[in-house]
């Protein structure tokens, strides 16, 4: 499972510009998940994320 804390996403776009099948930028700016799919590019992402806001299990 993929899931962005919202409350924690500061818009940064990382993982949008990362990963656009699985995120995109919601009309907040907040990151939302759009393919709930764990990907090598997924977890990457939540690793790069520089507020700890994505989780991938
Ligand atoms: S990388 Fe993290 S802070 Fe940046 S948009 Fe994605 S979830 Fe938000």
């Amino acid at each position: 499972m993929v899931k962005v804390d919202k409350n924690k996403c500061i818009g940064c776009g990382i993982c949008a510009g990362m990963c656009p099948e699985t995120f995109q930028m919601d009309l907040s700016g907040k990151s939302e998940v759009i393919k709930n799919e764990v990907t090598d590019c997924a977890k990457k992402a939540a690793t790069d994320c520089p507020v700890e806001a994505i989780s991938v299990k």
